[in-house]
């Protein structure tokens, strides 16, 4: 459960990144993560939800793609994403698997309300 404490870091790059428009309220935040270091979502939406408590995020609707984790088989060169449920290459059923890097968590976008 480390899902506060990506949420408060979350909230501060947030309003890190939304001091031009400081008087809007964010109405939706996207982010994207990594496999290794993946995050639950609805803890994290919990988690989010009440760290922004009265902030300019309040409310703000968070959503999170889940990026894969690239992977080639050494023996036939395929690339595939890699899934931690059955680790071997999808061809040739090699065990023998490069892992690429994993996506770091990333702030992707934020939606401000829109002007009355
Ligand atoms: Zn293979």
């Amino acid at each position: 459960m480390h899902e506060a404490a990506v949420a408060e870091n979350l909230l501060q790059s947030i309003i890190a990144a939304s001091t031009e428009h400081s008087d809007k309220k964010i109405v939706r935040v996207v982010i994207s993560c990594g496999q290794i270091n993946a995050i639950n979502d609805e803890a994290m939406q919990f988690a989010f939800a009440a760290v922004a408590e009265d902030t300019i995020c309040e409310g703000a609707i968070l959503e999170i793609k889940h990026i894969p984790l690239k992977s080639q088989c050494r023996k036939c060169k395929l690339e595939f994403d890699f899934d931690f449920y059955s680790p071997t290459c999808p061809d040739c059923d090699s065990g023998d698997i490069a892992i690429g890097a994993d996506a770091p968590l990333l702030l992707e976008e934020i939606e401000f309300e829109e002007d009355d």
